[in-house]
């Protein structure tokens, strides 16, 4: 097993507790940040800005999260936390290089469904499909 599959068996059971329990504790967080590093910090200042928003689609509940970036332009990127970032970084060091296993915007959207912090929206399927077309 290599170490990348190890760390995100390791994290899926970190976020599975995290949601089971709905606690972020202590140990979760030591967990997540040897996991995360830098990349973990980032995303809890991105959460505590409210800057996680979930745009849900009506009526099929299907939704997509949108992150604010860090950079003074706070740019957003469309988001899909376990598979998908529009941001550079998603391409540069998660698909290319493998380094990551998954980029600050994608840790702040599954860090904000688990401590409740998203900032909800509602839009229509239609509104919804025309969004991800953008992508
Ligand atoms: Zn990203």
């Amino acid at each position: 097993m290599s170490a990348t599959s190890a760390s995100t068996l390791v994290a899926e059971s970190v976020w599975r507790d995290i949601k089971s329990t709905g606690l972020v504790s202590c140990a979760r967080v030591y967990s997540l940040h040897l996991l995360f590093g830098k990349n973990f910090e980032r995303a809890t200042r991105i959460v505590d800005q409210r800057g996680v928003k979930r745009i849900s689609g009506e009526p099929s509940g299907r939704s997509v999260f949108q992150v604010v970036g860090e950079s003074r332009k706070k740019e957003e990127y469309f988001c899909f936390p376990e598979h998908y970032c529009a941001c550079y970084s998603f391409f540069y060091d998660v698909v290319n290089k493998g380094e990551q296993l998954c980029c600050k915007h994608q840790l702040a959207a599954r860090l904000a469904v688990s401590v409740g912090a998203c900032v909800d929206v509602k839009v229509s399927d239609e509104q919804l499909a025309l969004l991800l077309s953008k992508l």
